[in-house]
């Protein structure tokens, strides 16, 4: 290719792109981050139209730079941004899909393994106004008959607390030729680790809180779409059910985007190594991780991953055998979250929620040194009853 045409130019990295996108434009004198804008009303004289800033329940400056970095990182180099609304949690973010898109009469056919309460919102509030709710496995998703008068498609990959992994390339072509619209929840892998509107999604719905975040310390979500009339739809839901997000926060999140490429990078490599390390240890009975090439789902997550992220989940021989590992494990926080710094893991039966084994531990990896961690796990491991 001739140097200088314009497709030898080389797309700049991911880091690149996301360190950039949180910086504001270059202006003598004032600072490289705007910091958080606190209002309740703006100064908004005469035609409401004039401006985008009239009231912070409907819009807010530090929530458009958060939304305008974000709907960059939702998409690969080179294709226009996703549109994006921001929100004070992640499952109201989840709510603002759900109430945007279901009406009395509709199905939605969601992962039975998705988030819990995820599934509790739509058989507390939705089922009782009519909304038809059918949860299947990821090999269901993918059949036709499931998807029939779908009008809504809910995915969750890697599930949270199962890692079953679902092809969305193929859930969205079967989907779309039923006339359904696609959302991935995409919380545990964040849109730097996994691309749903890239692989044909209409919604891509995130909890901030977690990884995206990555400091354990506040909660926010977001939906990204590409379609405008849907993400007109999403901020007049935002704006009318009130579900915000603090300046505070925004910002906050704005200054962890910065450093998402180095954590991701390092907890998905701290991930793998620990699952590996427990495969050979003989008081565990299980190890789910989409990274390795024993999970049933590797190839199809390998295709459409970029990182697999903080998640992983193995098994021991019963209740109290995992709480005794918990307790001895001195680097683990007990904490049920993930995508935080620090090494976190749960009982996760200990809910009541969902559908596993009283022994499965749910851990996230964090950032630490990763021989402390296994000399670590070795030493709870060791003898365990
Ligand atoms: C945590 C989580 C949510 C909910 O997010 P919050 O920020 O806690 O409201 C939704 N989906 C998944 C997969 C999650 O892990």
């Amino acid at each position: 290719m001739k140097s200088g045409s314009k497709a030898s130019k080389r797309e700049q990295g991911e880091a690149t792109r996301i360190i950039q996108s949180t910086l504001r434009h270059p202006e003598n004198g004032q600072p490289l981050h705007t910091g958080p804008v606190f209002a309740a009303p703006f100064f908004a004289a005469g035609d409401p139209a004039e401006t985008l800033y009239t009231y912070g329940r409907s819009h807010n400056p530090t929530w458009t730079e958060v939304e305008l970095a974000i709907g960059r990182l939702e998409v690969d180099p080179g294709h226009e941004p996703a549109g994006v609304r921001l929100f004070g949690s992640g499952l109201a973010a989840v709510a603002a899909v759900f109430g945007g898109v279901l009406r009395p009469g509709d199905k939605i056919v969601m992962a039975g393994d998705a988030y819990f309460a995820a599934r509790q919102l739509l058989h507390e509030q939705f089922a009782p106004i009519g909304v038809k709710i059918v949860e299947v496995g990821a090999a269901e998703m993918i059949l036709a008959d499931t998807l029939a008068n779908a009008r809504l498609v809910w995915i969750e990959t890697p599930a949270n607390p199962t890692l079953e992994i679902t092809d969305v390339r193929a859930v969205v072509q079967l989907a779309h030729a039923a006339g359904a619209l696609v959302a991935v929840d995409n919380t545990t892998a964040t849109p730097l680790g996994q691309r749903p509107l890239q692989l044909g999604a209409d919604f891509s719905v995130c909890s901030d809180s977690k990884a995206m975040c990555g400091h354990s310390d506040l909660l926010l979500g977001h939906v990204a779409v590409r379609d405008p009339e849907w993400l007109a739809k999403i901020d007049r839901y935002r704006t009318l059910q009130g579900a915000i997000a603090g300046p505070m926060e925004a910002w906050l999140l704005l200054r962890s985007l910065g450093t998402l490429p180095l954590r991701l990078a390092r907890i998905s490599d701290n991930a793998l190594h620990i699952a590996q390390f427990f495969q050979g240890r003989p008081e565990v009975m299980e190890v789910l991780y989409p990274g390795l090439p024993e999970h049933p789902g590797h190839a199809i997550a390998a295709n459409q991953m970029r990182y697999f992220g903080p998640v992983l989940g193995f098994v021991l021989k019963g209740k109290s055998a995992a709480e005794q590992f918990l307790a001895r494990a001195t680097l683990v926080t007990e904490a049920t979250s993930f995508g935080g710094l620090s090494t976190m893991a749960e009982r996760r039966a200990r809910w009541g929620h969902d559908r596993i084994r009283a022994g499965f531990v749910r851990m996230s990896a964090g950032c630490e040194d990763l021989e402390d961690l296994l000399d670590d796990f070795a030493q709870a491991l060791d003898g365990l009853g």
